[in-house]
């Protein structure tokens, strides 16, 4: 049976899509940002060990290999992802599809859909596309949030069920993407615009980083290319923030409201209809 390795979901949340939704946060990425805030959600748990004897609430064993967690004994301390070196957790459950039905069940009536995130959500499209053929049952919308990497064109069947896409554009140009995350952005491109020509682009995010990215020339051409395919789709300014950043990593500041601002304003004079900062 396939199962989904999930970090954690968030019964009700009003900032993953509109109105109230389930968030579903799977384990997992293929990207390094790094300005990551959940590095914990990068890897798979190896089953080192490592960070069972930090566990102050005895929640962690090692049996047989495997790192084992009582999720009645956690006090959520987060001791645990202090301890791992893998970017990862060991509060990782893999869940099938009927199981994730069962939580969804009760909270049907208070919801009006779910939002996939992560990690990367695409890289489990078998076990996503599972899931969504059983919630589409149930009568609720689907969003995905996703740093689009993945190519999403050739998922015919993930697309047709989900209703739309929240993309991470972290940076416009190829070489900055790379240095923030690994991978050049030509397929996140490419994907904005499938998602785009098919309507099923809700948002587009970018993080303002200063000393780190090319703020101004990111924001001024991402909003020439969302008002050239449609300029309704929202464009999402997001403050860096530090907490839970790695420190080794990055050292910046967040930019003031200000330069929020005028970043927004740059967005707006560029021709999009919907420019929300946070
Ligand atoms: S968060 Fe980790 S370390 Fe803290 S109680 Fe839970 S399992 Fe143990
Ligand atoms: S969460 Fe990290 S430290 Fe703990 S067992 Fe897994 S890899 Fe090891």
């Amino acid at each position: 049976m396939n199962r989904g390795a999930v970090n954690r979901i968030i019964p009700f949340s009003s900032v993953d899509g509109p109105g109230n939704r389930t968030a579903i946060f799977l384990q997992g990425c293929n990207l390094n940002c790094l300005y990551c805030h959940n590095p914990e959600t990068i890897n798979q748990c190896s089953d080192c060990g490592r960070c069972v004897e930090t566990c102050p609430a005895e929640a962690l064993k090692h049996q047989a290999g495997k790192v084992q967690w009582n999720e009645e004994s956690c006090t959520h301390c987060h001791e645990c992802l202090k301890t791992c070196n893998l970017n990862s957790t060991p509060r990782v459950k893999f869940m099938t599809v009927e199981e994730i039905l069962e939580e969804l069940k009760k909270l049907q009536a208070f919801i009006s859909g779910i939002t996939v995130s992560g990690g990367e959500c695409t890289l489990q499209i078998p076990f996503l596309v599972e899931l969504f053929r059983e919630i589409k049952k149930l009568g609720l919308s689907i969003y995905v949030d996703t740093n689009a990497s993945v190519p999403l064109w050739k998922e015919k069947e993930f697309l047709s069920l989900v209703d739309q896409f929240m993309v991470d554009l972290k940076s416009i140009d190829s070489e900055e993407h790379k240095m923030l995350t690994g991978v050049d952005c030509d397929v996140v491109l490419e994907n904005i615009k499938h998602l785009a020509i098919r309507d099923q682009l809700y948002e587009i995010r970018t993080v303002i980083v200063p000393e780190v990215l090319d703020n101004q020339r990111n924001v001024e051409q991402t909003s020439k290319l969302i008002a050239t395919l449609n300029p309704d789709i929202r464009y999402k300014l997001i403050k860096y923030r530090s907490l839970g950043v790695r420190g080794d990593l990055i050292n910046t500041s967040s930019p003031t409201d200000e330069e929020m601002k005028r970043l927004g304003e740059v967005a707006y004079s560029n021709g999009c209809h919907q420019v929300i900062l946070i």
